[in-house]
């Protein structure tokens, strides 16, 4: 019996799907991750199943003394800050403070005026019965691929 090139599956048969732009003979659950180009006719009736990727950005613990050290190497007061983004000087003073939680559009401005990184991403996708975690795009479809033919 083949077996899928993603997860070893062992399958009566395999779909062709384009996974990272190579073909690869994959079990119905992998070729979620692909295009698939070809589907044996005994799938035929298969619910197809949709895979969901969902980014997830929130701001990362210590944001705030990472503000107010940038601000501070700027010489720049709170109220110079937040004038220069538009803000209240009292938002400042409340995130610099660790009180209040910039949003993602105010840590992004915060980000680009103060070079400073305060915004973390997860990538989870998630298809059928199986779950995965991208952490900050670190792994790949490729990377599975790859450490399956390592072994
Ligand atoms: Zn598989």
């Amino acid at each position: 019996m083949p077996t899928c090139s993603i997860c070893g599956v062992l399958r009566e048969r395999l779909v062709e799907s384009i996974i990272e732009e190579s073909r690869v003979s994959v079990c119905e659950d992998c070729a979620k991750f692909g295009k698939i180009i070809s589907r044996p006719g005994v799938f035929k009736s298969s619910i197809p199943v949709k895979v969901n990727e969902e980014v997830i950005e929130y701001i990362e613990e210590g944001y705030h003394d990472r503000i107010k050290r940038a601000r501070e190497r700027k010489g720049m007061t709170q109220e110079d800050l937040a004038k220069s983004l538009a803000e209240k000087s009292s938002t400042i003073m409340n995130i610099e403070s660790g009180r209040l939680k910039p949003t993602l559009k105010l840590a992004k401005k915060l980000e680009v005026f103060l070079n400073i990184e305060i915004i973390s991403k997860d990538i989870t996708i998630t298809g059928g019965n199986k779950k995965i975690d991208f952490k900050k795009d670190n792994l790949t479809i490729g990377d599975l691929l790859r450490m399956k033919n390592d072994n």
